[in-house]
């Protein structure tokens, strides 16, 4: 086994390298200083094909590998933990959902632009009450009758959630339960739905911007009276649940 680095993946080392070193370093200790989010730069970083590099050439991105992505959030990281971070959640918590479990039209819809670094997705799991605890999830997605969705719930800490670059987060839900026969015991399980959420659904931000990373947002308890709400389902292959927990 080969463990050098390719021509291509030493390119791409040293381009984000001199980008970090020229462009992030000298501002990095005064965005941190003030608590702000760079768009220009996560722009610039778009520009230099950062945020494509595993998206397929199909979808607007460099359709290169995940080593070569690595060693761009690496390189950023070595700069700024901040820029890593926005590269590392943009790619990793918010392109890569939509890659791997989207439909084709989410992918034509959403994956160009975010390839391009001109707007941003975020992952949105965290809660007050679950954290490495991902199985205490409280918030819940329903489907109602009219085809629409109940999303109620509060998330905080997401990354990438609040900047004027965000687009849509992609939520991680429970949607019911499902009872598992695994041998002779019974297994009762939370069962999840991740939920796309565009920008533009309307919903109740309840504390904004607390920095420019972290943000809180509560889904009204009742969608249904509100416009239709464009989210899909994202996981595939779920057992059939029930969804009045
Ligand atoms: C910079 C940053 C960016 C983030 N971005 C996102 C994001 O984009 N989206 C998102 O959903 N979340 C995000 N988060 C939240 C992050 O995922 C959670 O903070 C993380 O899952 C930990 O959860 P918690 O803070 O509730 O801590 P807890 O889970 O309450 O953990 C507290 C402490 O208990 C320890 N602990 C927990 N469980 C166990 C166990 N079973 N055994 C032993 N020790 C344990 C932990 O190691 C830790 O020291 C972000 C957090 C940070 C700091």
């Amino acid at each position: 086994m080969d463990f050098n680095l390719s021509d291509a993946q030493k390119d791409i080392r040293d381009t984000v390298r001199k980008f970090a070193e020229t462009r992030i370093k000298p501002r990095a200790h005064e965005l941190d200083e003030k608590e702000e989010f760079s768009a220009e730069l996560t722009k610039e970083m778009g520009e230099l094909g950062i945020f494509g590099i595993i998206v397929p050439e199909e979808f607007g991105g460099q359709g290169l590998d995940y080593l070569s992505y690595v060693i761009a959030v690496e390189e950023l990281a070595r700069v700024d933990g901040s820029h890593a971070a926005t590269v590392a959640a943009g790619v990793s918590l918010g392109i890569a959902p939509l890659l791997y479990f989207g439909s084709d039209a989410q992918k034509k819809k959403y994956l160009p632009r975010l390839a391009a670094g001109e707007g941003l997705f975020a992952f949105g799991l965290t809660e007050p009450g679950a954290g490495s605890d991902s199985r205490g999830s409280k918030t819940k997605s329903v489907q109602n009758p009219a085809g629409s969705w109940t999303i109620n719930g509060s998330k905080i800490f997401i990354t990438n959630g609040s900047c004027e670059l965000t687009e849509g987060i992609i939520v991680q839900t429970v949607s019911g339960r499902i009872r598992l026969r695994i041998g002779t015991q019974t297994v009762d399980l939370s069962a999840g739905r991740a939920v796309v959420l565009e920008r533009d659904v309307p919903h109740d931000v309840e504390a904004l911007e607390e920095s420019a990373f972290l943000l809180t947002i509560s889904w009204p308890k009742d969608y249904a009276t509100g416009p239709g709400f464009p989210a899909e389902a994202n996981v595939e292959g779920l057992p059939k649940i029930n969804s009045d927990e």
